[in-house]
């Protein structure tokens, strides 16, 4: 609102009254001159019109509320033109001309409540003087000040015509820009949003988002009566491929591994990189049996192919742990829990293999592929 420190509206209110009082000055110069007119009245007269729409800009400047002291001024000037017109004997055209300027002044700012202010400050002023001196009624005035008035109003209407014109443009201007920024911060939002959900390496789901969308499909399969498998993960010795490879080709293998869990995932199933070098594998609807399939078939693939190094393969292995709901737990945790320990025993039985959650040891052995 504020362009330059100054309200807007105390700029056009202060180039209007500026412009239109010193119109107002000349018009009363041709219509007072054949009038009993004093010095004192010119001097009162000059300064009303040439100096005091300065002062006022200037009170409104210098104000904490600029708007507030400015819409102050517009009736300060109902007022003070009330007495002239009084002064003057409400020479007719002279007194609808400032009638009409100061009601259009106050309703374009206050609206229609202006008007009763703009009234009573007008009819204040009238007043004031009928009470003080009385009014010597002179209606008439001559034709060249009637159609100075009429000219005076009309380009005073033209005016607020021009810049209410100007700043429509200004604000369907300002509108479209906040629309383009609106759309730009949507889609970054969306993008953060996006963001915040994935593992930024292998682009697959974060821990965060599993944990939430695990439990949501937990309470599904639950009130299904569905099972929902879950399937953890782990690179054996991947710290050594880092060591052999460099962590590039490590960070490579991460990559050919999230790929093809992705090829495995449809529907609701998801997968996501747990940290490190672990993942999860949520199936949604499998039974023990379809879930301990599908680890075997990832194992045996990545065993296939677990990625290249300066274009030559490299050799890696998974270890993973099956647990399924409701068989091993109804909850995440349970689940994870059951999960992990398969994990942990795939690991202690030598890596490279699929291991069911909470089987004896010698069962586990069995269940896994090529163990
Ligand atoms: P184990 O078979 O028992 O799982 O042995 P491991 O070497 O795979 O397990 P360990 O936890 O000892 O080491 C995991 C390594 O994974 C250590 C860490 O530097 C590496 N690692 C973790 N995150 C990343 C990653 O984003 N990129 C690479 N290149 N390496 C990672
Ligand atoms: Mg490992
Ligand atoms: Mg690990």
């Amino acid at each position: 609102m504020a362009e330059g420190g100054t309200h807007w509206v105390v700029r056009l209110n202060g180039r209007n009254r500026a412009t239109f009082f010193l119109g107002v000055l000349a018009m009363l110069a041709l219509h007072l001159r054949h009038q009993q007119v004093g010095a004192l009245h010119w001097t009162l007269l000059v300064l009303q019109f040439a100096v005091y729409p300065g002062l006022i800009y200037w009170r409104a400047v210098r104000s904490a509320d600029p708007l507030r002291t400015e819409l102050q001024n517009l009736l300060l000037d109902g007022f003070l033109l009330g007495m002239w017109m009084a002064v003057w004997g409400m020479p007719l055209w002279i007194s609808f001309m400032l009638v009409i300027a100061v009601c259009l002044n106050v309703v374009i700012y206050m609206g229609m409540p202006g008007l009763g202010k703009a009234w009573a400050a007008l009819g204040g002023g009238i007043a004031l003087v009928w009470l003080v001196a009385g009014i010597d009624f002179r209606p008439d005035t001559s034709l060249a000040v009637s159609l100075l008035c009429i000219g005076l109003l009309t380009l005073y209407l033209l005016f607020f015509a021009n810049a209410a014109y100007h700043r429509g443009l200004s604000l369907r201007e300002n509108r479209k820009v906040l629309g383009e920024r609106l759309e730009q911060i949507t889609e970054l939002q969306a993008r953060l949003q996006e963001q915040a959900l994935h593992d930024p390496l292998t682009g697959l789901y974060n821990r965060r988002h599993m944990d939430t969308v695990l439990a949501r499909e937990l309470a599904t399969c639950r009130d299904a009566g569905e099972s929902l498998a879950l399937v953890l993960l782990d690179i054996d010795h991947f710290k050594r491929v880092n060591d052999t490879w460099g962590h590039l080709a490590g960070d490579d293998m991460l990559c050919v591994l999230a790929g093809q869990l992705r090829d495995i995932v449809e529907g609701r199933a998801m997968a996501c990189r747990f940290g490190g070098e672990e993942f999860m594998l949520m199936l949604p609807g499998a039974a023990a049996t379809g879930a301990l399939e599908v680890a075997e078939r990832l194992r045996r693939r990545f065993e296939r192919e677990p990625g290249l190094a300066e274009g030559q393969p490299m050799r890696a292995t998974l270890s993973l742990g099956v647990a399924v709901a409701p068989d091993h737990g109804g909850s995440a945790r349970e689940l994870l829990l059951c999960a992990d320990q398969a994990l942990y025993q795939a690991k202690l039985l030598g890596r490279n293999r699929v291991v069911p959650a909470a089987a004896p040891v010698g069962e586990d052995a069995a269940a896994s592929a090529e163990g």
